[in-house]
């Protein structure tokens, strides 16, 4: 029988003897101060690897690698050579997806089928990505000045971009940072959460070997101090950030101090409304899985479930069974649906949440505090939980929990949801079970958030926009907003005659 109790048999080859360097103009180097920090299994509480602990230093030389090759040899691609190398980057990715999602998985905790459910997704982002670098389009305008002139625009890349990203989804956050600076023709500085660098790294390598120049894909592995000093730095143009609204808050600042144009994908504590009428074989497991999936640790999760007075009781136990029977174990184990909590700062942060939720009065259904897996007594397993009659006012509904914990609450109007819905500071997403289409219009209408599902929860295309209202952001991933983000206008005027 298989032990998926320790990591040593899942170790991908590429680790060697688990020591990795930054990625700086295509060489890996270590730290300018030597300094490393350790990589540990969320499951198994072992060491994955020992990553080099980027300073500003060698932020600073990164971004200089940048800069060169954005000015230099990447400058000289034309669209198609670079949707070229997109495309073979994809077929790279795709060959090597299971040893990435492992290395996800092997830092993380994320379950290993679902780390490689993610393959597809991958593709076709990258095909996406290769699409969008041959459909760069300026526009022609008429202008009323009194000489002839021709006026058009051109769409430019940005320049240097610093990425920062956090450990709930490493490889496809690193892939859809990358994607659109490949796609652009812009250069990368990234840097991966100290929790979940690896994926990221071994993706900029794939880069490389697909036949991006050196210096155009970067990457910085370290801790906050890394990401402030690339936010901070004065010769990167953008900064793309996903991540927690406190830390976004800090980039936006240090951003601020030299006009760098930013995006922000931050978290959300979103809506998901259950009306009588909906189909709730479908509502249950899919709210469900709206909730506890990666653990509760996805930013878009479906945590306030808001349903209708007449199905509420029968919602709260079918809900409730659903998540018992929610398989919780060793992440590399392929039947397992639920996985550990990253680390134990996460997993301190989510007991209070539990904690608080049973003071403030909720009624716990099920789940509610620690449990272990597969016969191991370390890691950070928290039971799939359900609290119903939640009020609006406690904190377990208002405030982000980052782990595997539905508020369930009842509702007896539709103008009353949507107001409820919407009396957050956060706006990221939200969900709709109706079989009435008008309903479902109108409730797309009125919830302010950035992605809707009617009779859905949680899906995503690099086709289709994504991104925060409120305090859950601004700028978009995904769909045209999501490359528009990564080129800047340039009006041009010639003298016709
Ligand atoms: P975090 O904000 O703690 O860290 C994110 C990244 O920022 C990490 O790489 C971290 O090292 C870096 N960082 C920390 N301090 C910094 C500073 N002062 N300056 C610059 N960089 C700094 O977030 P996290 O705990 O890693 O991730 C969880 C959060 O991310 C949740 O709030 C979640 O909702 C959000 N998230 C949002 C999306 C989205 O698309 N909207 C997607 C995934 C996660």
């Amino acid at each position: 029988m298989t032990d998926y109790s320790s990591i040593s048999a899942f170790r991908p080859a590429w680790l060697g003897d688990g020591r990795k360097k930054l990625l700086i103009n295509g060489e890996a180097v270590d730290a300018l101060s030597g300094e490393t920090f350790n990589s540990i299994s969320a499951s198994t509480g072992e060491l994955v690897a020992q990553l080099a602990l980027a300073g500003g230093d060698d932020v600073d030389r990164a971004v200089k690698a940048a800069r060169a090759a954005f000015e230099g040899p990447w400058s000289r691609f034309k669209p198609a050579e670079r949707q070229t190398v997109i495309l073979k980057l994809a077929e790279l990715v795709d060959a090597e997806c299971d040893d990435l999602a492992m290395l996800d998985t092997l830092e993380m905790g994320r379950p290993i089928t679902a780390s490689r459910g993610l393959r597809g997704m991958l593709k076709r982002s990258l095909h996406h990505f290769a699409g969008a670098a041959t459909a760069i389009y300026g526009q022609t305008m008429g202008n009323s000045f009194p000489v002839d002139l021709l006026s058009y625009t051109l769409r430019e890349p940005i320049g240097v971009v610093g990425a920062i990203i956090p450990w709930n989804g490493p490889l496809f956050s690193a892939a859809w940072k990358i994607g659109p600076v490949l796609a652009t023709g812009c250069t990368i500085v990234l840097k991966p959460a100290e929790d979940a660098g690896l994926s990221a790294l071994r993706f900029a390598e794939l880069c490389h070997e697909a036949g991006v120049p050196p210096g155009v894909v970067n990457v910085v592995t370290g801790a906050g101090a890394t990401g402030a000093a690339l936010s901070a730095h004065p010769d990167v143009d953008k900064v793309a950030f996903t991540g927690s609204g406190p830390t976004g808050a800090r980039i936006v600042e240090a951003s601020a101090r030299t006009f760098k144009k930013v995006t922000m994908e931050l978290g959300g504590k979103s809506p998901n409304i259950i009306f009588a009428d909906a189909n709730l074989d479908a509502a249950i497991p899919a709210s469900a899985m709206g909730v506890f999936n990666n653990s509760g640790q996805v930013c878009a999760a479906g945590t306030r479930i808001y349903v209708e007075r007449p199905v509420y009781e029968e919602f709260v136990g079918r809900f409730a069974a659903f998540a018992d029977g929610l398989k919780v174990g060793l992440s590399l184990d392929p039947a397992t649906q639920i996985g550990p909590i990253v680390s134990g700062k996460q997993f301190d942060r989510v007991s209070d949440y539990l904690a608080l939720g049973a003071q403030q009065g909720a009624r716990l259904i099920t789940g509610g505090g620690r449990v272990t897996a597969g016969g191991l007594d370390k890691g950070y397993w928290v039971a799939p939980t359900v609290f119903a009659d939640v009020r609006d006012d406690m904190r377990i509904a208002c405030e982000e929990i980052f782990g595997p914990v539905a508020s369930i609450m009842p509702f007896d109007t539709f103008d009353e949801v949507i107001a409820r819905a919407n009396a957050t500071r956060f706006g990221l997403a939200g969900g709709v079970w109706t079989k009435d289409i008008d309903k479902a219009m109108s409730a797309v209408k009125r919830i302010r958030a950035g992605s809707v599902w009617v009779n859905h929860y949680f899906a995503m295309d690099p086709a289709v926009p994504f991104g925060g209202y409120k305090m859950s952001g601004f700028g978009r991933e995904g769909g045209h907003e999501h490359i528009d983000a990564y080129l800047q206008t340039k009006g041009v005027w010639i003298k016709t005659n």
